[in-house]
């Protein structure tokens, strides 16, 4: 498989960047993988419209144009970050405002959108919630499945979640970490 593995993290010491790395590791080898760093490649998250940026033209940035390359390359796809204010990282949804755009990655129909992509997605969020709570939240990464990625034409996509993360123990976390591992080793 194509795999496209995108990171929205600060701190490249940080357990998600732990993740991420655990993750690319333990695929298997045979897999074609790139990644997107969004804080380590400086990604401008600012979705401008103005005289120089229309909104009709966004499907042909050239700024945005190897993203597009790699959003179309990728079958299977693997977003890894914290959850912050239930939701994703601000970072990582301007990468989406830009990028999973009308004209390349749906457009727009009397029902509703109709996805031009294609591919599985695998969402991998940590946070302090308790796993008993996510489920009746917002959000907690339901938004990028249902919302942004399923809209887009990709499906299945699946959520793995770390709880507590910075409540848990050493061994707890290396626990869960494990069962992404795992995961990761399988698909
Ligand atoms: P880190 O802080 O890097 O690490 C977490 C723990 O893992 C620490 O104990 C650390 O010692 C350990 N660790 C770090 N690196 C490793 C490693 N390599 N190996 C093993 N262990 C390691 N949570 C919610 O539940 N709901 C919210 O709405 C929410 N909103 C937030 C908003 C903001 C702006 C912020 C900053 C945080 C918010 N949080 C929320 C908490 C957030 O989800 C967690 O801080 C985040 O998921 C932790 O992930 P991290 O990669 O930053 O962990």
């Amino acid at each position: 498989m194509n795999i496209l593995i995108i990171t929205a993290h600060p701190n490249p010491q940080s357990f998600n960047a732990y993740i991420a790395k655990q993750v690319q590791e333990n695929l298997n080898k045979s897999h074609k993988l790139r990644v997107i760093d969004l804080y380590a490649e400086g990604f401008d998250p600012i979705l401008r419209f103005d005289n120089r940026h229309r909104r009709r033209d966004l499907a042909s940035d050239p700024e945005t144009a190897k993203y597009r390359d790699l959003v179309t390359w990728a079958d299977q796809f693997i977003f890894i970050f914290p959850i912050w204010w239930s939701g994703m990282p601000a970072m990582l949804k301007g990468f989406i405002d830009r990028v999973f755009v009308a004209g390349f990655a749906y457009h727009n129909t009397k029902t509703g959108l109709k996805g031009h992509l294609n591919g599985k997605a695998w969402i991998i969020i940590t946070h302090n919630t308790p796993s008993f709570i996510t489920p009746l939240a917002q959000d907690y990464g339901k938004v990028l499945k249902n919302q942004i990625l399923k809209s887009c034409g990709i499906s299945p996509v699946t959520i793995s979640q770390i709880t507590g993360v910075e409540k848990i123990s050493d061994q707890e976390r290396q626990k869960a970490l494990n069962k992404i591992i795992q995961k990761a080793k399988n698909l």
